[in-house]
Parts: structure tokens; sequence; C-alpha cells
């Protein structure tokens, strides 16, 4: 049997400013931040982590911010527009959300339709380009409202939608996809091709553009670093971590993150890909209720907390969350 998931777990991307960051995820988007912690082999970086009001697999988008960075060069090997899952009817009130909140730096696009459903294309104050799309959620996909978010329930981003890659080539990218994850060829809208997992619904897509003139891409200020999907548990994790190594990938050892375990592998075009298993997830080490209100670190950087503490810039939470 093909191992497969059952949709995307995170997006990790490289933000600027780290609260331009919170201002514009938290303040204008309506996320909630349900993890505020450090790059675990970079400490002297926050990694900052907004999700639904449980911090659901499927709905978190996650940061490591890095002004210092030069911009991203987008190209091929690299993840590109992030898409962000929101209710049938919810596209102009975003439109307008968006809008009005121009001043942080977001740039917004004109509604369009691609494979059939609305999308609204911008791009973050980091440069990064999103998509909000309306679709709908698969069998077992929990959304939690939050309720001191700044968007009314029936309009908070509900999931990570999908994502799209570039590559000078769809082969042997999309033979790796289909071997290690299961992922297969459903349709073509314009340059997308789209792959999909399980039902093909919001988190289970990856669009596919293949561009033979495209420069080799490299991370900077608003790429996207890495893609994570499910795994239910460890045994999952496992066979998917099997399948990965026989399509010829060569994945990580599980490394443990406390709110779930990872394994990374890069597929042959270079895009970064991880494995993330449901559990535990983020109540582990802090209350459901005062997510994300403290600075959270590994327990082996625990005895150097006053040095991390002090080295990070000081952050203030939206209005919002406070
Ligand atoms: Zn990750």
């Amino acid at each position: 049997m093909t191992a497969t998931t059952n949709g995307i777990h995170h997006i990790t991307a490289i933000a600027g400013d780290p609260q331009a960051n919170l201002d514009f995820y938290v303040g204008v988007l309506g996320m909630r931040l349900v993890k505020r912690s450090v790059n675990q082999d970079v400490p002297d970086t926050y990694h900052l982590f907004y999700a639904d009001a449980a911090g659901n697999p499927g709905t978190d988008l996650t940061f490591f911010p890095w002004p210092q960075l030069p911009p991203v060069k987008s190209g091929s090997g690299l993840w590109s527009e992030v898409y962000l899952g929101v209710a049938p009817g919810s596209i102009d009130y975003w439109g307008e959300r968006l809008q009005a909140h121009e001043s942080t730096g977001v740039v917004v696009g004109e509604v369009e339709a691609r494979f059939g459903e609305r999308v609204l294309p911008f791009r973050d104050p980091h440069g990064m380009p999103i998509a909000l799309v309306e679709d709908e959620l698969y069998g077992d996909f929990s959304f939690a409202p939050w309720d001191r978010s700044t968007v009314p329930p029936d309009k908070q981003i509900r999931s990570l939608a999908g994502v799209r890659l570039v590559e000078r080539r769809a082969e042997p990218t999309t033979g790796f996809l289909q071997r290690a994850f299961g992922f297969d060829a459903v349709a073509s809208d314009g340059r997308l091709q789209r792959y999909v997992v399980g039902e093909g619904k919001s988190g289970q897509r990856i669009d596919l553009v293949v561009d033979e003139d495209a420069p080799q891409g490299q991370w900077g200020v608003g790429a996207v670093h890495h893609v994570a999907w499910r795994a239910a548990d460890d045994e999952a994790q496992a066979a998917l971590r099997h399948a990965i190594a026989q399509a010829g990938g060569r994945p990580t050892p599980v490394i443990d993150r406390f709110w779930f375990k990872s394994v990374y592998v890069n597929e042959p075009g270079g895009a970064l890909f991880e494995v993330a298993t449901d559990g535990p997830g983020f109540t582990v080490d802090e209350a459901h209720d005062s997510l994300g209100e403290s600075l959270v670190l590994p327990h082996w950087l625990e005895p150097k907390r006053s040095a991390i503490e002090a080295a990070l810039p000081e952050l203030s939470l939206p209005q919002a969350q406070r």
C-alpha cells in the first residue's frame, strides 16, 4: 500500500520584522498566536506560530523573523504562494478588510477564479505571496474558531488550503510526490497543475508550476521555508519516512519538536518537506487559555533563558489577543 498523508500539517516561512509579523497575522488576519518560541537551531531568533484557537494540525502558519536576510529570490525548487482557506462567501469581506489595512504594507490583488474556486491573492507585509481561497474542509478536519479574534468566527481563516511549488521540470518531482506521499495529478488551470491527496479538499493540494526558464530559487524574507505534511501518529510517520526513502529521498531521523515529531527531506528539485505527527500538540506545555502569551523554550535551552530573552526583541501583542 502507498503511504499517504491527510494533508498539510503546518507551513513555515521567513518573515522580516517580528512585530510587523505579529501585528499582521494576529491584528489583521485574526489568527491566534498559539506558540512563542525560538528557532531550535538559531535560538536568538523567534519562532512564531499562528493558528486556529486550538492550534489544530492543518491550521498552523509559522515564521522565523530574519529581517537581516535579503528578500526571497523566487524560482525553481521553492514553495511559493501559500493558500489560506476561508468559508465560501467570505472573499468580499476579506478584500475590504485587507484594503483597509494597506498601511501595514499588505498589497492586495484582484479576485480571480482558479479551479472553479474564488481566490484573492495578496502579498503580506514581508512580500510573501498568499491567496485566500473559498473552499471546503475534508472529512476529519477540525477548525476551532477563536473568540478573541478581530475577525468574526464565520470569516476566520480555517485552514492552510494548499501551496504552490515552482520547478524547471515536472519530473522527477512529480514522481517523488506520487511515490513518497501519494499525490496524484487531477487537473490543470492555466500554468497550474494540481496534485492532490485524499479528497483533494482544503489542505490536500499542491499546485505545480513548471517554468523551464526559472532561476534556482533562494530563501530570503518572504520565502516559504518548508511545508509539513500530516502523519496521524508515529507509525504513520515511519511508513511515510520509509516511502520517502523508497522513492529515492534521504529523510532525516525523527526529531522531537515536543509539540510534534518531525522528519525532513528535500524533494529532487530542492524544496523542503517535513512529515509531522498530529500530536501531542501545542497544549503539551501551556494551558489552552494562555497559549502564546509567554516564551516557551526547549528544555536544553532553559538554562540560557535569561540570555536568550535579553537577545530577542520585545514583542507586544495586538489588542485582540491581550
Ligand atoms: Zn516545520
